[in-house]
């Protein structure tokens, strides 16, 4: 066994250190597309596979894979892969939760505190010549007059509530599927319908799921506290785009700051591009150097699979 070398592909990009690590234990083949074609056709003798956030890993790639041991997603959200056609066929599934924990909170903040203060409007009126006219707009509250409602208390969700608890002096609002236990910070847990009504900002932290697909549409929107803002670092399908779209031009909504977006990147022609009151970033979530080092590492879990040992963090 041990002298066995193992097929791994990677369908999209990792750095160089972790693909030469897997070289170190087997024939390497990188991809430079992964649409599920693409993965069909390469993993037909591939023992490992390596994705990150685009690869869609369906029940038809697993089919095409009869020797596949183990995917290893280096990231977080595994809403990009068949997890029941994995289990089905034996294949497990490896990851790097927590990995972007903190860089997603930080940005979580940075999105909020650029909508309330308006920082775009800002700094356009600063390189505008519109210095004095852009100053004498007042700022309604800063984050410690606000509830912040947030959806999902995982490890993203505590993190961020920690910082607007402890960093900003907010009262916290969560709603969570289950109970997240002994919390080291005073947060309040409430039905969702009331974490809408009551928020002035509400932040997505919820993985995509059938039943977080859409959470966030017309009829939700219609529940907010008028004026809200609503900031989304978790996945773009989570939001109905044409219902926030409406909501922000109607000025139902008082803003958006989204990370995520559905698709990725989205058509020039999107209407949302060009709503009002938004601050976007092109899913930057997890891109901090020390997060990417997290995510690479998944590789060490992908080996102990495939030397027949218990990997570190499994789906
Ligand atoms: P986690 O699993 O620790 O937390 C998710 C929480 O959501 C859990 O507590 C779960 O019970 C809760 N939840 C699930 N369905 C729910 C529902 N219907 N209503 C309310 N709560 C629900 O995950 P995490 O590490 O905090 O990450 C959360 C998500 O953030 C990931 O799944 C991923 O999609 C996204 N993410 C985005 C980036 C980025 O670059 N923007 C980076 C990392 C993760």
């Amino acid at each position: 066994m041990s002298q066995t070398r193992w097929r791994i592909l990677f369908a999209e990009p990792f750095a160089a250190q972790a693909v030469a690590r897997m070289r170190e234990i087997g024939e390497v083949r990188e991809l430079t597309n992964c649409d599920e074609s693409d993965l069909v056709n390469a993993v037909a003798d591939c023992d490992a596979l390596l994705i990150r956030t685009y690869s869609r890993v369906t029940r038809r790639v697993l089919e095409a894979a009869p020797r596949l041991r183990v995917i290893g997603r280096g990231g977080v959200g595994l809403d990009n892969v068949d997890l029941e056609a994995a289990r089905e066929r034996g294949v497990t599934v490896v990851y790097t939760p927590g990995a972007a924990t903190e860089g997603v909170a930080d940005l979580t903040f940075a999105l909020m505190l650029a909508l309330v203060w308006d920082l775009r409007g800002c700094d356009a009126g600063v390189r505008g010549g519109r210095f004095g006219e852009t100053r004498a707009v007042v700022v309604p509250r800063g984050l410690h007059a606000l509830t912040l409602g947030i959806i999902g208390l995982g490890r993203i969700g505590k993190a961020v509530a920690r910082r607007a608890i402890h960093g900003f002096g907010m009262s916290v609002l969560f709603n969570d599927i289950v109970d997240p236990g002994p919390l080291d910070f005073s947060a309040t847990r409430v039905e969702k319908d009331r974490l809408y009504a009551e928020s002035d900002v509400i932040s997505l932290h919820v993985p995509l799921t059938d039943t977080t697909r859409g959470l966030i549409g017309e009829s939700t929107l219609a529940r907010f506290k008028p004026g809200a803002v609503l900031i989304n670092t978790s996945r773009g399908a989570v939001v109905d785009s044409y219902a926030l779209d409406h909501a922000l031009r109607s000025g139902r909504l008082g803003g958006a700051g989204l990370d995520v977006f559905d698709p990725e990147p989205l058509p020039a022609d999107h209407p949302l591009l060009s709503a009002p009151n938004t601050v976007f970033t092109p899913h930057v979530g997890a891109r901090t150097a020390l997060a990417q080092e997290r995510m690479n590492a998944v590789v060490e879990d992908v080996i102990r699979v495939l030397q027949g040992l218990a990997p570190q963090y499994s789906a």
